[in-house]
């Protein structure tokens, strides 16, 4: 067991397959929205969920996982976990792993950090959880995007073969700034479209990793 855990940004694969993932959910509204789109198209998607989140919205995460979603850890609190001590990482770590067990995810559980930030004390208590760390290779900075065109324009410019997408169907609410992610909505629904007319097809994250 390394001191690193695995980083993925991106996987190798000659086959168009590619991977929606989502973070900060579930919300009532926008995840919901998601999923009908998902099941009507019978795409699978991967949720990086908060463990507060699930507590909040247990049946919407029993969906997704009832629907073939992949539920992936996105820590309980949201908190950045740069500057956090190694006991209180691994405890928001394992207090969502605990809590998507519960709910009957099995499995792997990967882990996608908050912010998106990683440092050393978190790296060691990942590898020591053996959590692979799941990046992205196409950023769209969709959250503080109102137009879906334009998210749609920096998924088109960068994907390719292996991609991880990185989405966000809730959020973190500041400054009583009510969360609106009808942009990311917009861009999914065409972009579920869009993408098999070019020949990718959508696949959780664990199953691009076993391709
Ligand atoms: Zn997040």
């Amino acid at each position: 067991m390394g001191i690193f855990p695995k980083f993925i940004y991106k996987v190798k694969t000659n086959e168009k397959l590619v991977a929606l993932t989502f973070d900060d959910g579930p919300h009532p509204l926008f995840t919901t929205e998601l999923l009908d789109l998902f099941k009507e198209k019978g795409i699978k998607a991967t949720f990086f969920v908060t463990g507060s989140g699930i507590k909040k919205h247990q049946k919407i995460v029993i969906r997704m996982i009832t629907e073939g979603h992949e539920l992936g850890n996105h820590s309980y609190s949201h908190k950045n976990l740069i500057f956090k001590k190694k006991s209180t990482i691994r405890n928001e770590i394992k207090k969502t792993d605990v809590l998507l067990r519960g709910l009957g995810v099995k499995g792997d559980i990967h882990f996608r950090p908050p912010f998106g930030r990683i440092l050393f004390v978190a790296s060691s208590v990942l590898a020591s959880l053996n959590k692979k760390v799941i990046m992205w290779n196409v950023p769209t900075k969709d959250f503080k995007e109102n137009d879906p065109n334009v998210i749609l324009k920096r998924i088109y410019k960068r994907i390719k073969p292996g991609s991880i997408m990185v989405l966000h169907d809730s959020g973190i609410e500041r400054h009583g700034k009510k969360i609106d992610r009808k942009a990311t909505i917009n861009a999914v629904k065409v972009l579920i479209d869009e993408l098999p007319k070019k020949g990718y097809k959508f696949r959780t994250v664990s199953e691009l990793i076993n391709n």
